[in-house]
């Protein structure tokens, strides 16, 4: 069974710009906590130029909206989260590249993107990053309660609490050392926004 079309992944990613803008502030707050605060800027700026590239491209597959958004955001989004998110983007992309959209290839997709994160960041789990909510996603999808998209919301937004009690270690946030103690990984809080984003187009 397909899960996600071409329309659905195109409307992915506007709702996902949409959750940036409404949530740039706070994003923002966030990371002028344990950043240098620009996370909301960064994350609404790449998206409107993602939704932007889009609306002017025919799309044929689902990667190839993957890969145009992954090259969007590794190219206009400065810091690290911009490098990040594209690699994670273009690993669903190419783990999706002639392949139908169903259950088990979108697992793979994510697992794949969550691979990216780790490469190109060195990041584990538990180091107070956005890696914390790809790896709780990866796992959901790997659980019986799969098709349960709400359950995953859950799950995504304690892995984000989860993050407040952390130390970093990856990251600017990781200059705080003992600091950042007490404070929600922004990066954390914008990949739930990408996976809410997600469950409101499966969900259609
Ligand atoms: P910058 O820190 O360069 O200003 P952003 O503020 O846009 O970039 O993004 C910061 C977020 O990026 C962090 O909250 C964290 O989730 C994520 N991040 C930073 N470094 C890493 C890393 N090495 N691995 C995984 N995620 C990281
Ligand atoms: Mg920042
Ligand atoms: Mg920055």
């Amino acid at each position: 069974m397909i899960i996600l079309t071409v329309e659905q992944t195109i409307q992915w990613m506007k709702e996902i710009h949409k959750r940036m803008e409404v949530n740039k502030e706070q994003l923002t707050t966030l990371d002028q906590a344990i950043g240098d605060g620009d996370h909301g800027i960064n994350m609404e700026r790449g998206f409107a130029e993602v939704v932007d590239k889009i609306n002017n491209t025919d799309y044929d597959t689902v990667a190839d909206v993957l890969k145009s958004a992954a090259m969007t955001l590794t190219a206009k989004v400065g810091g690290a989260s911009g490098p990040l998110y594209g690699t994670a983007f273009l690993k669903m992309a190419t783990a999706l590249q002639d392949k139908e959209v169903n259950q088990q290839n979108f697992k793979v997709a994510i697992d794949e993107a969550l691979e990216g994160i780790k490469m190109r960041g060195k990041a584990e789990f538990g180091e107070k990053t956005m890696y914390d909510v790809w790896y709780q996603a990866a796992a959901f999808l790997d659980s019986e309660k799969v098709e349960d998209w709400q359950e995953l919301i859950e799950a995504c937004q304690a892995t984000i609490e989860d993050t407040r009690a952390l130390i970093a270690t990856k990251g600017r946030a990781s200059y705080l050392k003992e600091r950042a103690i007490g404070h929600v990984d922004p990066g954390s809080m914008s990949s739930f926004y990408m996976f809410e984003a997600l469950v409101s187009v499966l969900e259609l």
